[in-house]
């Protein structure tokens, strides 16, 4: 909100909005303290997108702390849309980018009760930003650490344009966070996006993506969640179970809501 009240630009916004949790050792399914694979490593994706269709991406990003700025980077600094693995780390390090040991001890302990025990409960808080600025413009940023406790190498929707997030200059944008495999399948932030520019309001427009997930996933009860705004700043958010927390920064404030959902747990 300081960018935006200084005049700054919304991929800043979202950029910036991202580091946050990124940073934060609580949140363990983004960036520094996120719950690592089986292996014990900790393995990063994310991806930034603006309002002109420009965009990018890092996948299975490991030892560094901001995988959304060297998304950014990929962006701004070459033709790729994504860089996955050791070349996204070896950009990283081209780029001078900070490098940060991932794995806090509170995550290595959870894996150890993990493999103990192998419930890992419901922890999907993958961070999805939209950012509108003062000029109209618009633009998003997803980042996670994935899937707690994954196979080694598995990749899900967040790095994904379509899937972990979608920016259309003209509609608006939309992220994601839930079973990635679910919401990769189905494209997720692409058909919320979609449905806004066929005019269903930004919380429609996330239900139906969510029923699109129900359809393909009907026995597996994991989350799959949306949150969308148009290019006019109406948002919306929708999950497929409760839980999913949306928090709103506006000149009007700041608040955080429970997102409405289709199913109980
Ligand atoms: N969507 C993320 C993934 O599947 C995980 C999450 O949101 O918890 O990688």
């Amino acid at each position: 909100m300081t960018m935006y009240e200084q005049g700054g630009s919304a991929l800043d916004m979202v950029e910036a909005g991202a580091k946050v949790p990124e940073s934060d050792a609580r949140d363990m399914s983004v960036g520094y303290g996120g719950l690592p694979d089986q292996s014990g490593k900790v393995s990063l994706d994310a991806c930034i997108m603006d309002d002109q269709m420009n965009c990018g991406a890092v996948c299975y990003v490991q030892g560094y702390a901001h995988p959304i700025s060297i998304a950014r980077a990929v962006m701004e600094d070459t033709d790729h849309v994504m860089l996955a693995g050791a070349g996204a780390e070896a950009f990283a390090k081209k780029h001078a980018f900070a490098r940060k040991r991932l794995l806090t001890k509170d995550a290595k302990r959870a894996l150890k009760d993990w493999k103990k025990h192998q419930v890992s409960g419901n922890n999907h808080d993958t961070i999805g930003v939209l950012g509108l600025d003062k000029s109209g413009k618009i633009a998003g940023a997803c980042s996670t650490s994935g899937r707690a406790y994954k196979l080694p190498g598995r990749v899900g929707d967040s790095p994904i344009i379509g899937a972990g997030l979608y920016v259309d200059g003209e509609v608006g944008a939309a992220a994601a966070t839930g079973m990635g495999e679910h919401i990769q399948t189905v494209l997720g932030s692409f058909v919320v996006v979609e449905m806004m520019r066929q005019g269903k309001s930004p919380d429609r427009a996330c239900a139906i993506a969510v029923d699109r997930v129900i359809r393909a996933f009907p026995h597996l009860k994991e989350q799959a969640a949306f949150v969308a705004m148009s290019r006019e700043g109406e948002y919306g958010a929708h999950a497929r179970l409760p839980g999913f927390k949306v928090c709103i920064a506006s000149e009007e404030g700041i608040s955080i809501y429970d997102a409405n959902y289709t199913e109980g747990l």
